[in-house]
């Protein structure tokens, strides 16, 4: 494994949904409709919302000293949320999980809205006109912990994972031929 890995937060919304998928992006493996997915998003995040709100990037640690990284879409630094956008809600877990995980390197940084509470966050679909509040709990905090420990196992692994046996997650997901043929 490499010692200096930093993990983020798509790869823990991968690992939640999909450990295979997971340990195919840990290989550097990233299929061309995923990579068209995120310009997508990156697209839709530069064309539909106010300018005044700012790319984000935080380093934090894990409880078992993993380097953690999140790249937040946009910050409203001012109202205390994040956002994420996605061009549509068949990964929704996935991106549950990715928001929560950015809720959590804050928390973990220590920082705070003004008034001293937490940040909330939100998942952004603009073609579907829709919003999704994300908030972090306890359980969430304990979930991601424990994710990430077990995505650096992952990391070790020589193969990977079995695929999904319900393969609704598998229809829109980039690596359905590698997997299925
Ligand atoms: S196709 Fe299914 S089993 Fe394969 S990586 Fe994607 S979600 Fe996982």
């Amino acid at each position: 494994m490499n010692p200096n890995i930093r993990i983020g937060g798509m790869l823990v919304g991968y690992y939640l949904v999909c450990p295979r998928k997971a340990w195919l992006s840990l290989r550097g493996i990233w299929m061309e409709q995923e990579s068209d997915a995120v310009a997508l998003g990156r697209l839709l995040d530069q064309h539909s919302y106010d300018r005044s709100e700012k790319h984000l990037t935080i380093d934090a640690e894990a409880p078992d000293g993993t380097a953690l990284v999140g790249k937040i879409d946009r910050a409203n630094l001012r109202n205390g949320v994040l956002h994420e956008t996605k061009k549509g809600r068949s990964c929704e877990e996935a991106h549950l999980w990715q928001v929560r995980f950015y809720l959590w390197l804050l928390l973990r940084n220590g920082v705070t809205r003004p008034d001293g509470s937490p940040f909330r966050g939100q998942l952004d679909y603009p073609l579907l006109r829709r919003t999704e509040t994300v908030l972090l709990a306890p359980e969430h905090e304990t979930q991601l912990a424990a994710t990430v420990a077990a995505v650096r196992e992952l990391a070790r692994q020589e193969t990977p994972p079995a695929r999904l046996t319900k393969r609704a997650f598998c229809i829109k997901c980039a690596f359905d031929e590698l997997c299925y043929g």
